[in-house]
């Protein structure tokens, strides 16, 4: 469904947000920060996409996260850019769920870190017509499952990088697999998110994102799969299928 009704932002067109989606985020907004609550998963996977993330820009850039200026687009509470702005990025994080936005903020006021971490609700393609060529990195994480039109967030990704610039965006794959690890495992059986957290017919193959990122003008970069398992209950990446949950890295532009 998509709504403009009780979200009245200023400048904020959400023909690209379904608040049904966001609203599953935004009832939960307290345990953001909670390690044990309803987020532990994202905490859980978060140092190992953190390091993932820092390898791609050091790969492409030739040095990490120091310096650079981030976007994390759909922070939610802002578990990522957090560590990324301890990580010595000056890191932005947008969202449309102003609860887990406020939830950010008042961690980053807690922690000292609001010299580098900032969060502002706004619409991703408007932020596009604003910001456009500004940043150095853009994360989008666990998000473009979520939207009505994916591929116009990663083209707003691309157009709001510098000319040279990294995309990095994590999502869940679609196939008999991901329906039986995402949906029952993850969501019935393991319980590590809420029941009715992901709809299957949303997730999105590397095929797919890979077309989108190609035709909103990226290069490919890199690829590798996020597992889990249940008996350790410890998360790793490896290259060696990506059937599940995913990352992939584009680049804009040439290796400076
Ligand atoms: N990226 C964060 C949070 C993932 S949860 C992390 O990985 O830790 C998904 C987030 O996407 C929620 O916070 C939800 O509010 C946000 N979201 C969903 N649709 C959105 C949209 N159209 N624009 C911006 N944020 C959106």
């Amino acid at each position: 469904m998509n709504s403009t009704t009780n979200h009245a932002h200023t400048n904020t067109t959400f023909n690209n947000a379904d608040f049904d989606e966001i609203g599953k985020f935004t009832r939960l907004a307290d345990e953001w920060w909670d390690r044990q609550g309803a987020f532990k998963s994202l905490h859980d996977i978060n140092p190992l996409r953190l390091d993932w993330i820092e390898d791609q820009t050091y790969a492409f850039f030739g040095s990490k996260l120091n310096g650079k200026k981030v976007l994390d687009v759909g922070c939610g509470g802002g578990i990522l850019s957090h560590s990324m702005a301890v990580r010595g990025a000056d890191v932005l994080g947008v969202d449309l769920g102003a609860e887990n936005l406020q939830a950010g903020q008042i961690h980053a006021k807690r922690t000292g870190m609001t010299d580098s971490l900032a969060f502002r609700c706004v619409a991703i393609e408007e932020l596009a017509k604003e910001q456009a060529g500004t940043f150095d990195v853009v994360t989008c994480m666990e998000m473009l499952e979520h939207v009505p039109d994916p591929s116009a967030i990663v083209r707003a990704c691309f157009e709001l990088l510098k000319p040279n610039g990294v995309f990095v965006a994590s999502t869940i794959n679609r196939n008999p697999k991901s329906y039986l690890f995402a949906i029952v495992g993850a969501e019935y059986v393991l319980r590590l998110v809420d029941k009715g957290t992901h709809d299957f017919h949303k997730f999105i193959t590397p095929a797919e994102l890979d077309s989108m990122a190609v035709g909103a003008g990226f290069g490919r970069f890199d690829m590798t799969g996020l597992h889990y398992n249940p008996i350790t209950k410890r998360f790793w990446l490896s290259n060696a299928n990506v059937d599940v949950n995913y990352m992939m890295s584009f680049t804009k532009g040439e290796k400076p």
